[in-house]
Formats: C-alpha cells, structure tokens, sequence
C-alpha cells in the first residue's frame, strides 16, 4: 500500500524557487572578473536564470544537454547553475586549472554541446576551440563592453542572451532521477570519469549538508564559499545557501588572503569552507597585518588532511570554530564532519582537538565500514585500519559512460582511503591507499608525519613521501616549505619528530623547497613530488 501523499519530484529548480519566494531580498554579492562588485537577491538571481533558461531552449540546448562552465564563484555561474539544470539539461563544471589537454578530453567526453566562460579564460577557450568536437556554441560570461578579442568562432555574449528573452518561463517538472550535474574526477591513474548527479540525490544531499552538524546552515548566515564551483559544486553550497535562505558572498578569481579577508570583512561573513591551503595564505597576512575577524564564526575545511596546528591557530588564535570534514566528488561530496557529541562537553581541550583532528562520522544518508584486503570486515576499534567502503543515496552508482566498469564491491563504493573508525564512530584517514608509505612490509601514515611537520612553527607547508630504499622498500622523507623568515634546520626539524612517532616512522630525511605542487583542486600532488624525488639517494641506503 502507497502512502498518501504529494508525488512531486525533487529537483533543482525548486531550491531557487524557494529562495525567491521566500528569502528573495536576500542578496547574493560577488567580485566581479570585469573589476568591482554586483550584488542583487535571490528574486533578481531567479529571474535572470528563468531568462538564460529561455535562451538556452532558444540556442537548441535541449534536456539532457552538457552545458559546460568554465568559471570562478560569481553570481552568472550561480544562475547558469539553476537555468541549465532547472530546464533538464546537464551542467559540466570544468575545473580550468587543469591542463588544456585533460580539458579537451573531458569535454569531448562529456559531449558538451555549449561552452560558458568567464572572460579570464578567453585565452583558454581560444586555444581549445580546435580540440573540441562537439560544441557548437561558445558564451562569454560578460556584457558587450568586456567581450574577449581572441578568435572564438560564433561567440555569444551572456548578457545579450538574457537581455533578449523575458522571465515568462515555468521550470519543466520531470523525473529527478534525470542527470543534473556532471563533475570529472581527475584519476591518478587513467583518464578523468564523470560523476553524474541527480536533481533527486542534489535535493537530498543539500539537506543532509545543512543540517546543524554538517554546514550548519540557516537564514542568518552569510556564506562564502572559497572552494570553487568547479570543485564538486563548491561542496554544494549553490545548492544549500538558497534552501536555508543563506546570503552567499562570492570571491570570482580573487582568493589571496588580503582579498578574501576584505571581503569577509566588508560583507560581514560568518561561514566559509574551503581546502587547507587557502586558510594558509589568510593566516599568513592576517598575521603580518595583525587582523582580527570581526564577524566570521565557523569555517569548513577538507579536500584534503587539516593539519591540527591549522586547527589549533584558526581557533585559538582568531576565535573560530573549524570543522574538519571529508568527502569525494564520487559522494557529491560530503561523508564526514568532525563535530563534538554532547559527551564530549567536559573533556579537555587535547582531547577535543585530537577528535578534530579525524575526519569525523557519517552524515546519515551515508553508510561506512573498513575491510582488510579479503573484504573482510575490520573492528571500529580507532586501531584497525584498511580500505574505506562507503554506500548511500548520494553515492556513485556507475561513472559516465560506464568508465572504468562496475566500480562497486558487493554493493559498496571503495573509497581508495585507508582509515581507522573508532568506537565513538569517527574515521579517521591513514593515507590515500597510493600516497601510505611501505617500509620493511609495514604501513606509515604520510598524513600523520605531515601534521607533526606542520606544527613547527617555522613550517608553513609540508609533504610525507615514501622514497625508494635497498632495505625497507621505502622510507620516509620530508619535503617542507618555511615560513617567511622560519629558521628552522633538517637536523631540527627531524629532532622535533623525536617522541611524537613510532622509532621507524622517523622520517630519513628533510629537503628543503621554496614551493610545493598542487592539483587542480587544491591539493598536495604527492604524484609529482613522487616524480621528482624518483632518484632521491637516502644517507641511510648508503
Ligand atoms: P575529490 O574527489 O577531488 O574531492 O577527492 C577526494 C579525496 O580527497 C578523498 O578520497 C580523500 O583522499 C581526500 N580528502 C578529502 N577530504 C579530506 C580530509 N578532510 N582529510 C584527508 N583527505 C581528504
């Protein structure tokens, strides 16, 4: 027997349907790529995307549709959001800090059929016009007065296309299980696959991210999110910040600390989320200016391991609360927060931080258990760890196309992290399985070494590989980046190590850097440090 209720589906249109009917003064406040700031509210942003909706039926962009985006945080990336999956075509948010050449192949993969760029990547776009075969139309995402000058074959001007149509549109209703978002991994090994995801699993995925302990999001926020649309939806904070009701604050191309601080300042910002790196610049000239926040309270950190001396300063130092959460563009992408639970009222502040530290427990709607190489199952005892196998609503059933076959085991998806999950339900990463350093047969967390570095204080970034040795196989070394005028020498930098690990996880050596290599999306690239450090001759393997 059926329940009785209301049968409609769950899709995106509905998120800025809502912001407008009910929150629609709120504003939406974005740095611009032409110079200066735009700001308008939800009912402004919803009518806009009704028009560009209109247009795109215009232009011959039709239900399920790619609609690629190469674009920063900005309110016409926002309404590109809701017109191009709101009239059931698909956006493909390209990350453009990948090389021309992986872009080229995702597009083409995707077979996306219009391209909408901001103007910095004009030059960009120019050079890929010739690689991609299935585009039949290119939009710069300005008005007549800043269209680019490179040589795009039939470009469209955004602002003409909006201006062009009336806002008498009503949002098509349709199945949502239907594809809404498509985002590209960048595999470390192989090709890039597509996630796909669903204007259902969208809906469920926003709530469950608003939730008190996850974003904790409502309508007395103000949100910017430093992580990049282009990153897994900005951890779907597009989606969310419209449900709550939120104002959300977009930083465009402009995220160096001073920029970022200012603009938390001036639009009185009181959430953020972002990968550790971001946070490392901030800090840096807040404190060289010796600035305070005056309305920021809570920042979201992930992507990849926050160091625990980051914790410790953001809110030791600058009053705020860190939440430490992980997730993958394969779990749209949120899994983890590492949140406090009422029993933790009273411990002190070392055992507070060292759960901080972990990655935290399951949102629910998301399930998790470890296994050892058999699939067996290991104990949640914070000891064991292995392979970290998740399943749930918003989860990656099959990558576009089928890239890549069945990626799931027996119904779960395997994450490619190794963890620990402790009694109390927090996980806690070892390593991404191919970064764990193997030495003598045994396992040593990069992470964890990397977190040791980091807190000495002339430390400002660092890197835990494992290098090729006759003996053990591999052992570790430590590749670091001072601070500005951190003195800090190997032989201390290894002492400071001494009681804080296991004998044979010391790491053999330390190198010196005046920078260290990122992916796209922010992180460390342990693939290129390996790469570099190939040949590296430990003074032990003599
Ligand atoms: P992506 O799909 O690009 O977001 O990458 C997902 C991967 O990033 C995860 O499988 C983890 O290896 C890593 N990651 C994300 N968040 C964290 C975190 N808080 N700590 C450590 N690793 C993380």
């Amino acid at each position: 027997m059926h329940g009785l209720m209301m049968d409609m589906p769950l899709l995106v249109s509905s998120l800025i349907r809502h912001a407008d009917r009910w929150h629609g003064d709120t504003e939406i406040v974005s740095k611009t790529v032409e110079g200066g700031m735009h700001r308008y509210a939800y009912s402004e942003a919803h009518k806009r995307a009704r028009r560009l909706a209109k247009a795109l039926g215009a232009l011959g962009a039709g239900m399920h549709d790619r609609v690629a985006t190469l674009a920063w945080n900005g309110y016409r990336h926002f309404e590109i959001y809701y017109a191009v999956a709101g009239s059931g075509a698909v956006i493909h948010t390209i990350n453009p800090r990948l090389f021309p050449e992986q872009i080229a192949y995702i597009a083409n993969h995707a077979e996306d059929k219009f391209v909408f760029f901001d103007i910095t990547f004009a030059p960009l776009i120019e050079k890929l016009v010739p690689q991609l075969k299935t585009v039949k139309g290119y939009v710069a995402m300005t008005g007549r007065a800043h269209m680019p000058k490179e040589k795009i074959p039939g470009l469209l001007c955004y602002e003409e296309l909006v201006e062009a149509q009336d806002d008498d549109y009503e949002w098509p209703s349709f199945d949502d299980r239907t594809g809404a978002c498509l985002c590209y991994t960048s595999g470390t090994t192989g090709n890039p696959r597509g996630v796909l995801l669903q204007h259902r699993t969208t809906i469920i995925h926003a709530y469950a991210a608003s939730l008190p302990d996850v974003f904790c999001l409502s309508a007395r926020e103000v949100v910017l999110p430093v992580v990049p649309m282009f990153h897994v939806n900005a951890w779907a904070l597009p989606y969310c910040c419209p449900l709550a009701g939120a104002k959300m604050v977009l930083p465009g191309q402009h995220l160096d600390g001073e920029s970022l601080y200012q603009l938390f300042e001036s639009e009185e910002v009181t959430l953020s989320a972002g990968v550790p790196t971001v946070w490392l610049g901030l800090l840096n000239y807040m404190k060289q200016e010796k600035l305070r926040f005056s309305t920021l309270k809570r920042v979201v950190i992930g992507g990849s391991a926050c160091p625990p001396a980051m914790i410790r300063i953001l809110q030791e130092d600058y009053g705020l609360e860190v939440r430490h959460a992980w997730g993958m563009t394969e779990m749209s992408p949120l899994g983890t927060f590492a949140v406090l639970k009422a029993k933790h009222a009273k411990i002190d502040k070392e055992a507070r931080y060292a759960i901080q530290a972990k990655q935290g427990f399951p949102i629910f709607g998301v399930d998790m258990k470890i296994v050892d190489q058999d699939g067996s199952e290991l104990p949640r005892d914070g000891k064991a760890f292995g392979d970290l196998m998740v399943r749930g609503p918003w989860i990656i059933s099959g990558y576009f196309k089928g890239e890549g076959g069945d990626p799931l085991r027996d119904g779960w998806f395997p994450t490619g992290d190794v963890v620990t999950i402790d009694p109390e339900g927090y996980m806690q990463i070892t390593d991404r399985s191919k970064d764990v350093i193997k030495s003598g047969g045994e396992w040593i967390s990069s992470i964890e070494l990397e977190n040791i570095a980091v807190a000495h204080p002339a430390i400002a970034e660092a890197a835990a590989i494992g290098v090729r040795h006759p003996q053990w196989d591999e052992r570790p070394i430590i590749v670091a980046v001072k601070k500005p005028g951190g003195k800090v020498s190997k032989e201390e930098l290894l002492r400071f190590f001494e009681g804080k690990v296991a004998k044979w996880w010391m790491p053999d050596d330390v190198v010196f850097v005046a920078e260290l290599p990122h992916t796209a999306t922010g992180k460390l690239s342990k693939l290129s440090l390996r790469q570099q450090f190939k040949d590296y001759k430990l003074s032990s393997a003599a």
